[in-house]
């Protein structure tokens, strides 16, 4: 465990051993060995700062209950935690889509994450949920964090899912939910190609 007992911090909680986040990543994706799976979940559980890290990967009301990890197709993440990726020396490769829009994309091995920046009108837009849907399979992360005023929301497809995957289009659709229905804010299209 960190920090001292009794003592609270002002500002940010110690941690003598903070993950990597190229290695939290991976844990919340599920592309981690048991055995380093096991280490980190060990040290999320008695660690905030480690935890609230991964926190910011994706949302945690909609993502983690009670287990930390996701194993989804993929996370929206924070205009933050994409900073301090690229602050880490992370690799990442970027695509901006309008939406209705279609990008050809493709995942390098030397690409740490691949992050979608989906353009989207989203003001007075109270719920967004977003939908992933391949020929095969379809996921929704339902009430997504995002910032009415940002314009986008950026989205943290499974880097080590698309390195596997052939050739294919996926298609991610945001949706503003409110009490009446939803309806959707825009499809974004990505053609993709093993590189
Ligand atoms: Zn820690």
């Amino acid at each position: 465990m960190h920090g001292h007992r009794g003592r609270r911090a002002v500002s940010r909680p110690n941690c003598t051993a903070p993950i990597a986040l190229d290695a939290l990543v991976q844990y919340w994706f599920g592309e981690l060995a048991q055995d380093d799976e096991q280490r980190i979940e060990e040290h999320l559980l008695g660690c905030s700062l480690c935890s609230g890290q991964l926190g910011e990967l994706a949302d945690l009301g909609a993502g983690i209950g009670s287990s930390f990890r996701s194993g989804a197709v993929g996370a929206v993440v924070s205009p933050t935690l994409v900073h301090d990726m690229k602050q880490e020396g992370l690799r990442l490769r970027e695509y901006r889509v309008g939406p209705g829009g279609s990008v050809n994309c493709t995942v390098g091995a030397a690409d740490d994450a691949v992050v979608s920046r989906l353009q989207a009108h989203l003001e007075g837009v109270t719920r967004v949920d977003l939908v992933h849907s391949t020929g095969s399979s379809e996921v929704r992360l339902p009430d997504i964090p995002f910032e009415p005023a940002a314009g986008e929301v950026l989205y943290c497809p499974s880097a080590a899912r698309l390195r596997k995957a052939p050739a294919h289009t996926a298609v991610v659709r945001l949706l503003a939910v409110d009490e009446v229905g939803e309806h959707p804010i825009g499809d974004y299209t990505f053609i993709h190609t093993p590189s």
